[in-house]
């Protein structure tokens, strides 16, 4: 077949990050586009992801400002909180976002397809009944997440339904020690809910530098999380007074909710891959090579159904590269995966770049650490007894810096600049060089001896 007997040059599936950032290259490009979408356009990061969690994570850190603001001076009445509004306003802001992005892709050409679409052969999906053709076809249907097979699961809910609650629990217990579990446990306490992260590990945050998990628990608790460490729930019961969590060290805990944040599954499920012939790893991620094809040549997959990096960014640059490979010149390099940024949107945040301490030490033999935890001029007046915790890995036969971390407020939004240094490839004598800003707390990381 020639490409024009297809209906599309190009199909993709999922209207989330990557799908719609590939979609509108490629349309960019001159290619012929549709864009399958069985639910919301923007995908998880839009609808049930990055944006509205920096929305609820944001509303979080005001109850921890009105207690600083004491300390300035601030007699502040006392501060009433409600949940239907934050939730009401961020659907509104959310209805907003997929309008933009329906608007986006018309702008470019793109049609789009509403309906959830299966492969029926490696050219060609079945949607709403109807078969559409493409020369070329992108998967990115994103991932789910993954909950436990325990007796009572079903009275558990996972992010994807805590950001529709119809009212805020009294007492919630978030399980898992990752991303999610440490973000959705800052926001349901910084709202006022008592909140226990129960993890099945003595620390947070596995494969971040060991110290940023250690920190980040000290914080959390000064801030009133309760930690359930090494422990797991074996049932969960509802009962009138609550649901009843029977716990693998034999404690009973009671509470309102019971949210899961033990990691996302890619969803391949009814997308007919076998139909395809297109192959998946064997914890069911879509394989691909290193420019996102599959092993059926005109099948590419990028995103959280690649299970690489799971982050919205990554999804975005994957499927630039995808874009361009099939509709332009090619040539755009994928993401250098231990360079990618990282911000976790707790109270404190975390912020990361590069490597951890273990792996430097791994890759390196020799390193050179300098860190610093204090307590920043601005949170010396006020109530809360927060400090910051900063840290620089150097690899010592070269002096280069490998990793830049950070527990702290605004630690995402400074971040992003010690990236670009790490991807100069910026040695410790360049960061002594660079004159700091003062005071701040970034100017610590260019001061640091
Ligand atoms: P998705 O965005 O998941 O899009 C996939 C789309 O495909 C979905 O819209 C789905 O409905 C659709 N789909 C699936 N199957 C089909 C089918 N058969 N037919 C048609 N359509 C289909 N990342 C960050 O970088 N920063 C953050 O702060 C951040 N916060 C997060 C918070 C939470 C709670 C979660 C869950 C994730 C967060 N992420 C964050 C991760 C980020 O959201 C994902 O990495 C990103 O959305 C992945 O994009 P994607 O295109 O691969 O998939
Ligand atoms: P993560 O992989 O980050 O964390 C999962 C956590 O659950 C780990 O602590 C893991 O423990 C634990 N866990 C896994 N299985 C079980 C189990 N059976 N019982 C008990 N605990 C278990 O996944 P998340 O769900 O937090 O997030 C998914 C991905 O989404 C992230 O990896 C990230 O890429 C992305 N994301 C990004 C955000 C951002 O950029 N700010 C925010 C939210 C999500 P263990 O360490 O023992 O494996």
């Amino acid at each position: 077949m020639q490409q024009q007997d297809f209906d599309y040059d190009f199909l993709v599936i999922g209207g989330g990050s990557g799908g719609v950032r590939a979609s509108r290259v490629a349309a960019g490009l001159g290619a012929r586009v549709a864009l399958v979408e069985a639910a919301q356009l923007g995908g998880t990061c839009v609808n049930v992801g990055c944006i509205p969690k920096k929305l609820l994570s944001h509303a979080a850190h005001f109850s921890q400002l009105a207690e600083e603001a004491k300390g300035f001076g601030w007699q502040l009445a006392q501060p009433h909180f409600d949940w239907p509004t934050l939730i009401a306003n961020k659907d509104r802001e959310i209805e907003r976002l997929n309008g933009v992005y329906a608007k986006m892709l018309a702008g470019a050409g793109v049609t789009v397809v509403h309906g959830r679409a299966a492969l029926s052969g490696p050219h060609s999906v079945v949607v709403n009944g109807q078969t559409l053709t493409a020369h070329h076809i992108l998967i990115a249907t994103g991932g789910t997440p993954r909950l436990p097979d325990i007796p009572g699961a079903e009275h558990a809910i996972s992010s994807n339904e805590a950001f529709h609650l119809p009212q805020l629990p009294e007492r919630v217990v978030v399980v898992g020690g990752g991303y999610i579990a440490v973000e959705f446990a800052s926001i349901f306490n910084g709202l006022g809910a008592q909140t226990t992260l129960l993890h099945r590990r003595p620390q947070l945050l596995r494969g971040f530098d060991a110290d940023l998990g250690l920190h980040l628990a000290q914080e959390m608790a000064l801030q009133g999380v309760s930690f359930r460490w090494d422990e797991e729930i074996q049932s969960i019961d509802r009962q009138e007074d609550g649901l009843h969590l029977q716990l693998k060290s034999g404690e009973q805990l009671v509470v309102d909710c019971v949210m899961y944040a033990t990691g996302r599954v890619p969803l391949t499920e009814g997308l007919g891959l076998d139909k395809a012939g297109v192959r998946c790893t064997d914890k069911g991620a879509i394989e691909v090579d290193s420019r996102f094809g599959t092993n059926v040549p005109s099948i590419h997959a990028v995103g959280d159904v690649v299970d690489r990096m799971a982050l919205t960014p990554v999804a975005l640059a994957e499927g630039t590269v995808v874009a361009h490979e099939l509709f332009g010149k090619g040539g755009k390099s994928a993401p250098d995966y231990e360079l990618v940024p990282t911000a976790v949107f707790s109270h404190p945040q975390v912020g990361t770049v590069g490597l951890s301490e273990e792996s430097a030490r791994k890759r390196y033999g020799a390193v050179q650490i300098f860190q610093s935890s204090f307590r920043p001029l601005t949170n010396r007046m006020g109530a809360e007894p927060e400090n910051v915790f900063l840290k620089l890995i150097v690899s010592k036969a070269d002096q280069r810096v490998r990793g830049v971390h950070m527990v702290g407020e605004g630690a995402g939004e400074l971040m992003q600049g010690f990236a670009v240094a790490l991807q100069c490839g910026a040695t410790k004598q360049q960061f002594d060089a660079t004159i700091g800003i003062h005071p701040t707390v970034a100017e610590e990381l260019v001061t640091m001896r």
